[in-house]
């Protein structure tokens, strides 16, 4: 679309996927409650029950409607704001998890992290904190981290990791394939989850390459002794493939459900089970 010189770009419309977002702006959201978490769930494969739920942030824009977190996590994380991000991220879930166990629901709860919210000495302290006055059990905590923030760091991230993992809250290699770790490095790492990228998964049934690399990294992470789960399943194409597969821990996707508010999550459980 071309402007007339002078003329003023029109707001973006709601939703959109636009550029990074105005870090001012960012801290003002923060700080006023504007983001919350959606919730989407990951099932077992074997037999479609409910493992948990993985928390994803969204800003609520008071003009620009939702702002999803590839236009500002990045942004937090440049301008010193990921640690109250992920602050607000884990007060949420660890709430809405209380709410969900008071009607008798246990779910395991994951949350994406960044490398500098593990090596920080505050974080994980406030994570143990924050879990024992909600009543949620660490070995029922999952945190995320992208393969490539571990690699980028290895030594820095391999401390922080294990520290976590002695409090047994769970530690999750995310996006994995799209990093550079090598078999060695994966030895030492304390993780027990390995989250396959999507770009893998989606259509592994037809396309050798994903195949490949799919049955691969399954391959790697049953030697490891990692639970595994397949990102991206998007139709029932894939998800078929997984069950007769048979190797692979747990599933999530479109095809099974669309990050959700947290007060949609005990309507859908009740419907996915029947
Ligand atoms: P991720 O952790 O890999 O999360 C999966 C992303 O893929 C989510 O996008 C989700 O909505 C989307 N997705 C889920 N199922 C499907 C599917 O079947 N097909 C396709 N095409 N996409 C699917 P979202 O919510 O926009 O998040 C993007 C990334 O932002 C996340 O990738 C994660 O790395 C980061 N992120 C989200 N929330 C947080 C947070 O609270 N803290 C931090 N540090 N990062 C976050
Ligand atoms: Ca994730
Ligand atoms: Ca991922
Ligand atoms: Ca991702």
């Amino acid at each position: 679309q071309v402007l007339a010189q002078g003329q003023a770009a029109p707001l973006l419309p709601k939703g959109s996927h636009g550029g990074l977002c105005d870090p001012a702006d960012l801290a003002r959201g923060i700080a006023s409650g504007e983001l919350i978490n959606h919730y989407q769930p990951k099932v077992v494969l074997a037999n479609g029950a409910v493992d948990g739920v993985e928390a994803l942030v969204r800003w609520q824009h008071p003009r620009q409607g939702i702002i999803y977190p590839d236009q500002f996590i990045s942004v937090a994380e440049q301008h010193g704001m990921i640690e109250e991000l992920s602050r607000c991220v884990m007060r949420q879930a660890l709430s809405d998890a209380r709410f969900w166990r008071q009607h008798g629901l246990s779910l395991n709860i994951a949350i994406n992290v960044t490398m500098n919210n593990i090596s920080s000495l505050l974080f994980p302290e406030f994570v143990t904190q924050m879990a024992m006055e909600t009543g949620m059990p660490l070995d029922h905590l999952v945190l995320e981290v992208t393969e490539s923030q571990l690699m980028a760091e290895p030594l820095k991230a391999l401390d922080s990791v294990a520290r976590l993992r002695l409090k047994r809250i769970g530690l999750s290699i995310d996006d994995f394939g799209t990093g550079y770790s090598s078999l060695a490095q994966l030895r030492d790492f304390p993780f027990n989850e390995l989250k396959i990228d999507r770009s893998f998964v989606h259509q592994a049934s037809r396309d050798p390459t994903r195949k490949a690399i799919f049955d691969s990294t399954l391959a790697m992470a049953e030697q490891l002794g990692m639970s595994t789960v397949a990102e991206g399943v998007e139709d029932a194409e894939d998800w078929d493939y997984l069950q007769k597969l048979g190797r692979c821990h747990l599933a999530q996707g479109y095809f099974i459900a669309r990050p959700m508010p947290a007060e949609k999550i005990v309507d859908w459980l009740q419907q996915w089970h029947h």
